[in-house]
C-alpha cells in the first residue's frame, strides 16, 4: 500500500493482514519505488496525493515490470479526471476516499484472485485472442492492451455474436460480488475501442447493446 496518511493506512493494513495478507505499506513514491525493487506484490494499493508527487507515475512503471502487478487506486473526489486517467494507463479499480477499510480489503481479495489462464482463442475478423500469452492482435498487428481491457475482450472473444451484460463482465474479469461504476467499464472499453481501431479493425468489432452489455460481432 502506497498511502502518506497512517491513519488510513494503519486501518487498511490491519484488515488485509486479518484476511491473512502480507501487506507493507510506503509512504512516498521514492519510498515505494524502493520496496518494488525486489519482488513486486501481487496488489498494489496506491494514493494519487502522495508528498513526493502523483501516485500516478508509479502506474506505468508498474505495468512494464514482469510480474504487472494489479492496481486499484486511491482518489479524492476531485480527482476524478486523474483516476480515469489512471485505468487507462492500467489501473484496475479506484476506491473514492473516504471508503471502508474492510471494504477495500475484499477489493484487494478480489483482483488478487482475477487472471486464471484460458485457452487460445480465435475470433471473427483478423482479430487473435492469446489467452496464454497474454496478447491480442488484430490482423497480425499487437494490440498493447492493459491487463483489463485484455480480460474483457478474451470474455467476449469465448463467443462472439453472444451480449454479454455487464454484471457478467464484471463478475468475470472483476471477480463475483464486485461491485463497480457502470463508467468504469465503459472506460475500459473506450480504451480497447481506441486500440482496436487504430490497429484497423472495424468500429462495430466490439459493440455496445445499449442498456443491456457488449458483444463481439460475428465475421460476416
Ligand atoms: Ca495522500
Amino acid at each position: 500500500m502506497v498511502e502518506d496518511d497512517s491513519a488510513i493506512a494503519d486501518a487498511v493494513l490491519y484488515c488485509l493482514r486479518r484476511d491473512g495478507m502480507h501487506a507493507e505499506v510506503a509512504e512516498t513514491l521514492a519510498a515505494a519505488r524502493c520496496a518494488t525493487e525486489g519482488a513486486l506484490p501481487d496488489v498494489v494499493v496506491l494514493d494519487l496525493g502522495l508528498p513526493d508527487g502523483s501516485g500516478f507515475s508509479l502506474i506505468p512503471e508498474l505495468m512494464r515490470s514482469a510480474s504487472c502487478p494489479r492496481v486499484i487506486v486511491l482518489t479524492s473526489r476531485d480527482e476524478d479526471v486523474e483516476c480515469v486517467a489512471a485505468l487507462e494507463a492500467g489501473a484496475d479499480d479506484f476506491v473514492t476516499k473516504p471508503f471502508s477499510p474492510r471494504a477495500l480489503a475484499a477489493r484487494v481479495r478480489a483482483v488478487a484472485r482475477r487472471g486464471e489462464p484460458r485457452s487460445e482463442r480465435e475470433a471473427s475478423l483478423g482479430l487473435v485472442v492469446d489467452s496464454l500469452g497474454r496478447q491480442a492482435s488484430f490482423s497480425g498487428k499487437d494490440l498493447g492492451l492493459t491487463k483489463i481491457e485484455f480480460d474483457l475482450l478474451a470474455v467476449l472473444a469465448e463467443a462472439p455474436g453472444r451480449v454479454r451484460t455487464r454484471e457478467h463482465l464484471v463478475a468475470r474479469v472483476w471477480g463475483e460480488e464486485y461491485i463497480l461504476a457502470e463508467r468504469t467499464v465503459d472506460s475500459h472499453f473506450k480504451g480497447l475501442r481506441r486500440k482496436l481501431a487504430e490497429a484497423g479493425a472495424p468500429a462495430t468489432l466490439v459493440e455496445t447493446v445499449r442498456g443491456v452489455g457488449f458483444t463481439l460481432r460475428e465475421a460476416r
